[in-house]
């Protein structure tokens, strides 16, 4: 018995999206900022107020989700548009997830665009698709040209296949940008209090630009606060007479915007 949830291998599966094209965590920490202050693998909570703001939870035919607000509208048009296409497919859809704030499956850098409420993944029957296996099940094979239309990009293109996920594409993510439709960014998490090991992205890459100019480190700016951002941060602090923790708190971050170069 063949069922909308079986597996069916990927052809040209690099080539399935057109030029549609995904989000990258540089156009996202420009254009929203980042959700919080720091990431593992485990789901967390938005803690930028400016995006907690855009965060909804609304119905979108099949089920509830909770994510960006521009997102869940074009995706509940996008579901409509496979109810009437594919309508053994849209009563077997299921929502494994819209907003959830974390990296990525098995890196230790890159911010899932989960964390921004801009993909979901689906299930099928009840039943996730397996990643990584270069097959997708049969039903997101239907469905994702209409998925395509309505400007989502296809996870079954990423690197490590990924085919329950879709996520809004980075060619609407600019036009909504230019339309305004998000306010001002803010690169900060308003309630993060201090950066330290684990945290990622521009304040990071400022603090170790600073710590660079400063003292003459020779610290990596890659905006990842990592071991040797960290050593630097205690040797800066030496120097500078404050509290010797490797925590970039208010302290630290006044030192670091008013110090003389060495
Ligand atoms: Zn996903």
């Amino acid at each position: 018995m063949s069922s909308i949830s079986d597996p069916l291998p990927l052809t040209a599966r690099e080539t399935l999206n057109g030029d549609i094209l995904p989000l990258t965590n540089n156009l996202m920490l420009q254009v929203l900022g980042n959700p919080r202050g720091n990431y593992d693998q485990s789901c967390q909570s938005v803690t930028n107020l400016t995006i907690r703001k855009l965060i909804v939870t609304e119905n979108v035919g099949p089920f509830r989700v909770t994510g960006l607000k521009p997102v869940v509208d074009k995706l509940r048009l996008a579901l409509a548009d496979v109810k009437d296409e594919l309508p053994n497919v849209h009563s077997v859809l299921g929502n494994a997830g819209m907003l959830c704030v974390r990296l990525v499956r098995n890196s230790k850098t890159s911010i899932s665009n989960h964390s921004w409420g801009c993909a979901i993944d689906f299930t099928l029957e009840g039943k996730l698709d397996a990643r990584g296996d270069n097959k997708a099940q049969k039903g997101l094979i239907a469905m994702h040209p209409i998925m395509n239309r309505h400007d989502f990009y296809w996870g079954a293109s990423f690197r490590t296949e990924d085919s329950m996920h879709f996520e809004i594409s980075r060619q609407q993510m600019l036009a909504w940008q230019k339309e305004g439709a998000f306010g001002q960014a803010s690169p900060l998490p308003e309630e993060a209090t201090s950066i330290s090991v684990g945290d990622r992205g521009p304040e990071v890459e400022w603090i170790q630009e600073r710590l660079n100019i400063l003292n003459g480190f020779d610290v990596e700016e890659d905006g990842i606060f990592g071991p040797a951002t960290r050593a630097s941060v205690i040797e800066f602090q030496r120097i500078h007479g404050l509290k010797a923790d490797g925590v970039v708190g208010p302290e630290t971050t006044k030192a670091l915007k008013n110090a003389e170069a060495q």
